[in-house]
């Protein structure tokens, strides 16, 4: 199939990522029909030329590739598996690529039930961010050989400037969450040097220009730790995201009885600032965790949340019949992953209640002060 046998184009998920490469869809000359769960956040891209579709089912109809970029494993679920889902609804010899940060156990499920459609699936996660999506640069890293993906390329290219691939069906989802494990853990790293610097009294721009400089820095201090800094909390990339990521890899490494402790720390920092009111939040607003109660509050946080809703999760999704895709068990037997001692009334590190401890792990007897500014007193 060569480019001008994809006529066609499908896009299901119009939301930050989705909208900005449906853009880059239309710019290249396709014929781009779109469906979002709420239409408002389609409505750029119809004033562009595309049209509109009342359902998955209905955008797919008539596709050569569908693309999705949905939130959620269970929304890839919802719009792939269900039973007027685009495994059934797509046409026979048509391409399914999912974009959706998700399982890769689902994506190998959706790869083996399209075969036996006669339909193409493969999971093609990104990296770049809104900005990539923007800038039409996203690096795409594919769960499919070079080869087969080759019919595509010219649809792909139009809003990607590389392109891993990683050979079998789920394996773009599996470097995708290698990749989002090692971007938890820098943001944590630049938190920290924000927090120290902060509280030492240094210069915290001129501290960011040496990580800039050096081997401590990251992609991620140098992009995001600015806007922490300036208090820019907007996404970007939704904190319920990276949560919902970071759970998925920590499922991961349950299946391979494997431990990944930087991964567990992030879950707990990440799933704290979601309880709090920060799920919608960009990323960057991790180094709020660190701040005074009067500075998270006046950024829409409040920790009282986080007493009133101890064990529940506030992913935004009914737990009633599905699994949440945050990947921990909320069940009776739900451990927290700080790895931190929970009996009594010790609270996680986010708590600041009256026995709370410090999240530093130090000894606050004598004559040491604590600087993590989470004491009530
Ligand atoms: P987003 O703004 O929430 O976009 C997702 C869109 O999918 C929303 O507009 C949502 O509809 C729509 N949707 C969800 N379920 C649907 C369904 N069943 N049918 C139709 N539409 C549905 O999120 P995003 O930032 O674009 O991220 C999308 C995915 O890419 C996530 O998995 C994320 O982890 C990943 N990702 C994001 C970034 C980033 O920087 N933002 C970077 C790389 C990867 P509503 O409008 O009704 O909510």
């Amino acid at each position: 199939m060569t480019h001008t046998h994809i006529r066609k184009v499908a896009l299901i998920g119009c939301g930050i990522m989705g909208a900005p490469i449906g853009g880059h869809i239309l710019d290249a000359g396709f014929d781009l029909t779109v469906h979002n769960r709420t239409r408002e956040k389609a409505e750029g891209l119809l004033a562009k030329g595309a049209h509109w579709a009342d359902s998955p089912a209905e955008a797919a109809a008539d596709a050569d590739v569908v693309l999705t970029m949905v939130g959620y494993p269970t929304d890839v679920e919802d719009v792939y598996l269900t039973t007027d889902g685009l495994i059934r609804s797509a046409k026979k010899g048509a391409w399914l690529i999912d974009l959706t940060t998700s399982s890769p156990q689902l994506a190998r499920d959706i790869h083996d039930a399209a075969e036996v459609e006669d339909k193409h699936a493969f999971d093609c996660p990104v990296t770049g961010g809104e900005q990539g999506a923007i800038d039409g640069t996203l690096t795409l890293i594919m769960g499919v050989t070079e080869q087969e993906a080759a019919p595509v390329l010219p649809l792909l290219e139009c809003f990607s400037s590389r392109r891993f691939y990683f050979d079998v069906p789920g394996g773009g989802q599996t470097a995708k969450l290698c990749n989002q494990v090692s971007l938890a853990s820098c943001m944590m790293g630049y938190a920290d040097a924000v927090a120290l610097a902060e509280q030492s009294g240094i210069d915290v721009d001129r501290m960011l220009e040496v990580l800039a400089n050096g081997t401590g820095g990251s992609g991620a201090s140098k992009t995001l730790a600015p806007r922490s800094v300036a208090g820019d909390f907007k996404p970007g990339f939704m904190a319920e995201h990276l949560r919902k990521d970071i759970g998925l890899a920590l499922q991961r490494s349950e299946d391979l009885d494997i431990t990944l402790p930087g991964a567990e720390t992030a879950f707990t920092l990440f799933d704290m600032l979601c309880q709090i009111g920060g799920s919608r939040m960009g990323t960057q607003a991790i180094t709020l965790l660190y701040d005074d109660e009067a500075t998270c509050t006046a950024a829409g946080l409040d920790w009282s949340l986080l007493e009133q809703d101890e064990d529940g999760c506030d992913c935004g999704h009914d737990h009633g019949d599905h699994e949440c895709s945050c990947g921990h068990d909320h069940g009776e037997g739900h451990e927290c992953s700080c790895g931190h001692d929970h009996d009594g009334d010790h609270e996680c590190c986010g708590g600041h209640g009256d026995d709370h401890e410090c999240c530093g792990g130090h000894g606050h007897d004598g004559d040491h002060e604590c600087h993590c500014h989470h004491h009530d007193d």
